[in-house]
């Protein structure tokens, strides 16, 4: 092997490292290369310190997960903890102390009835297990096995980008290219009005959204494994938020005609909507709760799949009749991220995060008011702290800018510039900030996000 010589390399040879050899995730590589992209070697608190010595204000919680903020004391001492005893070892026949309290923790937290724990490493695999899971369980439960081929998914859903999950996702963008290696779904419209399809009203639009899952799931009753949905909020689709009473009406359904509902909390889990999770706001209780990005408070890849005793009854039995859940990943349960999570929930209660989320939420809304006439913002969209600002070129028509214009990224980098970290979804700005972000840096974060929209929009 060729020895290494990475101590101690400027800042101008990591840059080269990186335009040679580091393939970066959703991202267009050829506009890369230009931006010089802040190097993080360090985060304090809610800002992340990069290799030239800039601070930047973290606006989007490292993409959704973050949650206490950066080397946070309790964190870091429960992970070094844990390091100086294991940082690794199997579920796979063994079983270790951090995943069984994790686990004990998460059941009681979570909705009720939720009782069995999955782990696994990133969203799209707890997304995966449950897909996995309840295909599973329609050929072994106890009423008799049935064959049931699909899922129901929600128009614009994202559920992670392994193709199980792309399969149910309907993000025409990310997803197109795939279509033929995917399952095939049943998809019912997102119950969303910010453009309604033509001969619809918003009331008409939303009215029609709601009968239509009950449709396709009254008519397709026999062939659905389960339905699955990102509750309250669809993050990756622009911060699309539903309205009251979707969530428990498609619990309803799924009651009525007996189909397990997967709730991917990914994205809204751990207090993003101001709930610990989002079921709790509309008293749901899923048959499968997807849990990842925050479950850690954003620390290591860990992620866990709940479930009911009925799902997991169905799996049991003798070894050699086969109805084992034959899934599983390398590094599930890995005790460090365990450690980190125990150590996240703790947090939760010592610093009162959900107390600090409804001050800052009501905050922001207050803030977001000024936007309500500006003429290059269609839609000011917000639910907790997952907020999204969609730009338009003419916002009575609703018309968007000219896709080429990149805008939401422009105003990425006029937040850069000014030691913010943003991220959008196409032309919709995110702002998604840690839910434990104190009070003076959510307005920062703000003023510079609105700035910065008035000096892209006006150019
Ligand atoms: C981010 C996300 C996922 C995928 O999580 P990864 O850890 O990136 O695989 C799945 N579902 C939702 C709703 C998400 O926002």
């Amino acid at each position: 092997m060729t020895p290494l010589k990475l101590n101690a390399v400027s800042l101008d040879i990591l840059r080269q490292w990186d335009n040679d050899h580091v393939w970066h995730p959703f991202t267009p590589m050829s506009a890369w290369i230009d931006e010089c992209a802040p190097i993080i070697v360090r985060g304090e608190g809610f800002e992340l310190i990069a290799a030239d010595g800039r601070r930047y204000l973290d606006g989007i919680s490292s993409l959704w997960c973050n949650v206490h903020g950066y080397a946070v004391p309790a964190i870091d001492r429960a992970v070094t903890e844990q390091l100086q005893k294991v940082a690794h070892s199997t579920l796979l026949g063994l079983a270790s102390e951090p995943s069984i309290r994790l686990a004990r923790a998460l059941v009681e937290q979570a909705p009720v009835g939720l009782t069995k724990v999955f782990f696994s490493d990133s969203g799209a695999t707890s997304v995966e297990v449950a897909l996995k899971m309840a295909y599973q369980y329609h050929r072994q439960k106890p009423e008799g096995s049935e064959d049931r081929d699909t899922f129901l998914c929600i128009g614009h859903a994202y559920h992670g980008d392994t193709l199980g999950t792309v399969s149910v996702g309907g993000i025409d963008l990310f997803h197109r290219c795939y279509k033929h290696l995917l399952f095939a779904t049943l998809t019912t419209p997102a119950p969303i009005a910010t453009r309604v399809p033509t001969g619809y009203t918003t009331e008409s639009w939303l009215a029609f959204c709601f009968a239509e899952v009950g449709r396709l799931i009254r008519e397709n009753q026999s062939r659905i494994a389960g339905v699955i949905m990102e509750p309250i909020v669809q993050g990756a689709a622009g911060i699309l938020v539903h309205p009251p009473g979707f969530l428990r009406h498609v619990r309803q359904l799924c009651t009525e005609f007996d189909i397990p509902l997967i709730a991917d909390e990914v994205a809204v889990g751990f207090g993003r909507t101001g709930t610990l999770f989002a079921c709790e706001q509309e008293s749901v209780s899923p048959d499968f709760l997807c849990l990842a990005k925050g479950i850690s408070g954003g620390y290591l890849p860990i992620a866990a799949t709940l479930t009911t005793d009925r799902i997991y009854t169905a799996f049991l039995g003798h070894p050699s009749a086969g109805r084992t859940f034959f899934h599983g990943h390398t590094y599930t349960g890995n005790p460090l991220g365990c450690a980190a999570g125990l150590a996240s929930l703790q947090l939760f209660e010592d610093n009162q995060v959900l107390e600090n989320v409804k001050a800052t939420s009501t905050r922001i809304t207050e803030r977001l008011a000024v936007l309500r006439d500006h003429p290059h913002v269609g839609e000011v969209r917000q639910k907790g702290l997952m907020i999204g600002i969609e730009l338009v070129r003419d916002r009575d028509g609703m018309v968007p800018f000219d896709a080429k214009l990149r805008l939401g990224h422009e105003v990425t980098l006029a937040a850069r510039r000014r030691g913010v970290i943003l991220r959008p979804l196409g032309d919709v700005v995110v702002l998604m900030p840690a839910p434990a972000m104190p009070l003076n840096l959510v307005n920062r974060l703000c003023d510079v996000a609105f700035e910065c929209l008035n000096e892209v929009t006006k150019s």
